[in-house]
């Protein structure tokens, strides 16, 4: 996939891909416009008899028409809690060359008018979510990722909502991410490269149900970021995936862990190179990784990777 900023050229810094609720924003942004434009109540009822994607959508159109307009809607998503600790990791994470995704169920709409309101949008190269968009009437609409057609998206994972299964999101990631390995051993066969580059890290956080799915897709060599207290943890503890479990209690443990396992893949990618370089042997120690087990009661601190705090106050 094209990074806007050239990241993901090739230093070993991973692809980090974030949930949105309750990962970069503090809250679930559905709820919170909800809740700020005072139709709980009646969120609260829609959702007896609509699957949450189509709720949201029909809690739009109730706003539509009771006069509240899309920059009402944006008022709100501009007060949504976002952690002055997540910025800085995310642009740390950045500047140290990592590709950056968003995967969430939330929407386009409400992602875009909070990244943009913090100053963050331009440090991710994709977003993958809920498409939505105003009307020519000026009412919010939101459809499903998936065409709730009769096959659905055909993950059978009871934690994946019908909107939206992230797993079959992340598989295509981590094929894009093979198919670029493929084309640079190419060029690398071809004599354009000086070597072939290393399959980058994917470093996954989330902390919903949802965010299970694409946990599992995760490859040896990989990371998941789980928040700790929140449920895709116990669905990590009592089945944890190939990819090493780097749990996080708040927003300050999110940048600390996030920047050890970006810095520590850098190295790890350096010394590799060094090692071929010296014709130590093809492969020797490349991608090897231990596998933390999953703990997401407790932040560790981890003796594998530098510690570096790069949160500025
Ligand atoms: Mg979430």
């Amino acid at each position: 996939m094209a990074a806007t900023n050239g990241n993901g050229t090739g230093n070993g810094a991973p692809l980090v891909v974030f949930d949105f609720d309750k990962t970069i924003v503090d809250c679930d942004s559905d709820n919170w416009v909800v809740d700020a434009l005072g139709a709980t109540r009646r969120f609260d009822d829609l959702l007896r008899h609509l699957p949450w994607n189509h709720a949201i959508d029909a809690m739009m159109g109730e706003l539509h028409s009771d006069g509240k307009t899309a920059e009402d809607i944006r008022g709100s998503l501009r007060t949504a809690p976002l952690s002055p600790h997540v910025a800085a990791a995310i642009k740390a994470a950045y500047a140290l060359g990592c590709e950056l995704r968003v995967l969430s169920d939330a929407n386009a709409f409400f992602i875009d008018t909070i990244l943009a309101h913090h100053g963050l949008a331009a440090y991710f190269s994709g977003t993958d979510t809920n498409p939505a968009h105003v009307d020519a009437a000026g009412r919010l609409r939101i459809r499903p990722y998936h065409d709730f057609g009769a096959a659905g998206h055909g993950c059978t994972l009871p934690t994946c909502p019908p909107n939206m299964c992230k797993g079959k999101v992340m598989e295509r990631i981590l094929r894009q991410e093979e198919e670029e390995e493929e084309e640079e051993a190419v060029s690398a066969a071809a004599g354009t490269e000086k070597r072939r580059r290393r399959r980058r890290a994917v470093v996954y956080l989330g902390d919903g149900r949802g965010d299970y799915c694409p946990s599992l897709k995760l490859r040896e060599g990989d990371y998941v970021m789980p928040r700790a207290g929140h449920p895709v943890c116990d669905l990590i503890a009592a089945s944890p995936p190939a990819a090493a479990v780097r749990g996080w209690a708040g927003f300050e443990d999110l940048a600390r862990v996030l920047l050890g396992i970006v810095d520590g893949e850098i190295a790890r990618a350096a010394a590799a190179a060094e090692e071929e370089d010296a014709g130590a042997g093809a492969g020797v120690g490349v991608g090897a990784v231990v596998v933390v087990p999953a703990d997401c009661r407790a932040p560790r601190q981890e003796a594998l990777m530098p510690q570096a705090v790069r949160v500025p106050n």
